[in-house]
């Protein structure tokens, strides 16, 4: 049986009827995946483990390796590399994916699947499930996945709370983002009430890094450019980080996602962007964000990415400086939204 999509928004019911009808699972996340993809994906997958279901979990981008904060995660035994996912499993769930090409080499496995149940958050989510459980309030994926496993009458275990904290404050910015609303202080409490290592979590995560990401955090930031006039006077911040810089500090992509989250402090600008080479196939890796005034999500998929409102990004496959004009003049155009 081939997928066929259904744009229908799907029910927590509608997802546990499904998932209780399989005793073997294939899970997929986004490529280059960040503490919300692994972490919702790795939580169903061990709970769904802990009841009997054979589960396989894997992403399709290179290199295969988990990024270092979530080396102590529970759950990546459940992990194969993309080649040794079956070609047509009987049942595809996808994690913290907006659409199809962000499964990269696992994209294929969509259509083939006999059915796909897609758990995501993003404002850009195209519905390619044949079931989308697609909630654009939830502060992250892992959050819906606590849902799915009330529904599914699976306990939170403590193995299961790390990964589902995990993605819950990686998707938060540890509690300081909009979407942190009461039910996220009391989600949290849940997961902490397990007995989890929260502070180890978060240090991984926020405040440990090589002393070679300190170096090309400190060049990336000191090369960077401010052009007050853009996104029409409100101001942009962009830098880029290519692969000379990745190699010269012993780094792959994954060590420098959190530039951004530097970049992006300066009052000046309402936009910040970061435009790192991935070394893997030599395409841009396009980071924005915005603080409020701007939907960068809808500027992001006008460029052929997708994203959230105040956090989104794109793929180019231009070089930086035709990559760079596309985005001020996406930008430009772009309504400002009330202060
Ligand atoms: P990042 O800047 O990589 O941290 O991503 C910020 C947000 O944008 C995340 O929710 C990503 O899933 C999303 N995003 C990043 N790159 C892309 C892309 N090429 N296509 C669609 N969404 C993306
Ligand atoms: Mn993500
Ligand atoms: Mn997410």
């Amino acid at each position: 049986m081939t997928a066929s999509p259904s744009p229908a928004p799907a029910s927590l019911a509608d997802a546990v009827a499904l998932l209780e009808a399989h005793d073997e699972v294939v899970l997929a996340c986004h490529v280059n995946p960040d503490g919300d993809a692994l972490g919702s994906m790795l939580a169903l997958g061990l709970a769904l483990r802990d009841r009997g279901t054979r589960v396989l979990a894997s992403w399709g981008s290179r290199p295969f390796e988990v990024p270092s904060p979530y080396r102590d995660l529970p759950g990546l035994d459940l992990l194969v590399p993309a080649d040794q996912v079956p070609p047509a499993p009987a049942l595809l769930v996808t994690f913290d994916t907006g659409s199809v090409d962000r499964l990269g080499a696992l994209g294929d496995r969509v259509a083939a699947a006999g059915d796909v149940l897609v758990i995501d958050h993003h404002a850009s989510n195209t519905c390619f499930g044949t079931l989308n459980l697609v909630d654009v309030t939830a502060a992250s994926t892992a959050s819906m996945v606590v849902d799915l496993l009330d529904a599914l009458g699976l306990p939170l275990t403590r193995d299961v709370a790390a990964c589902v904290y995990t993605g819950l404050v990686t998707d938060t910015g540890s509690f300081k983002y909009v979407a942190t609303t009461p039910d996220v202080h009391r989600l949290a409490a849940r997961l902490l009430e397990t007995g989890i290592r929260h502070d180890l979590i978060s240090r991984e995560i926020w405040d440990t890094a090589s002393y070679g990401y300190v170096k090309a955090l400190g060049l990336a930031c000191a090369r960077s450019v401010l052009e007050p006039d853009e996104v029409g006077g409100l101001g942009l911040v962009w830098t880029a980080v290519g692969v000379e810089d990745l190699e010269r500090y012993g780094l792959v992509l994954a060590d420098v996602e959190g530039v951004i989250d530097v970049l992006r402090t300066a009052r000046e600008a309402e936009v910040a962007v970061v435009v790192k080479t991935d070394p893997e196939d030599g395409l841009l890796k396009v980071s924005t964000r915005s603080k409020g005034r701007v939907d960068v999500g809808s500027v992001c998929v006008s460029l052929g990415g997708g994203g959230h409102r105040f956090a989104a990004g794109f793929t180019s496959y231009e070089p930086l400086g035709q990559t760079m004009e596309r985005v001020r003049a996406a930008l430009s155009d772009v309504p400002h939204l009330p202060a």
